[in-house]
């Protein structure tokens, strides 16, 4: 029987251009799987960066209180790869 995507992995995006480094998303994350950035967007913002994102639950409260809809998760079938951050 084939899994729904909502029994899939999580895959956490952040569009970095938009990110203002606010930390909302790290400061609420209740998985603690957010961190700031060591590269600069063109803003000079340390975008947000997912560490460990098997421990995702998608729960959406990163991308709920973004105030720059800058984060979103997606349900995917394929584990994503880590991005360096
Ligand atoms: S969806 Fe929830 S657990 Fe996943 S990164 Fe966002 S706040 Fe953290
Ligand atoms: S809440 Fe949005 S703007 Fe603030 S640090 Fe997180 S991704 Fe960046």
């Amino acid at each position: 029987m084939k899994a729904s995507l909502r029994q899939g992995y999580r895959q956490v995006i952040v569009i970095a251009e938009r990110c203002k480094e606010c930390g909302f998303c790290i400061e609420f994350c209740p998985k603690h799987i957010l961190y700031k950035s060591a590269e600069i967007n063109s803003h000079e913002y340390h975008p947000v960066c997912v560490h460990d994102s098997d421990k995702c639950t998608g729960c959406n409260i990163c991308s709920m209180i973004c105030p720059d809809f800058a984060i979103y998760v997606n349900f995917v079938e394929v584990k994503p790869k880590e991005e360096a951050g």
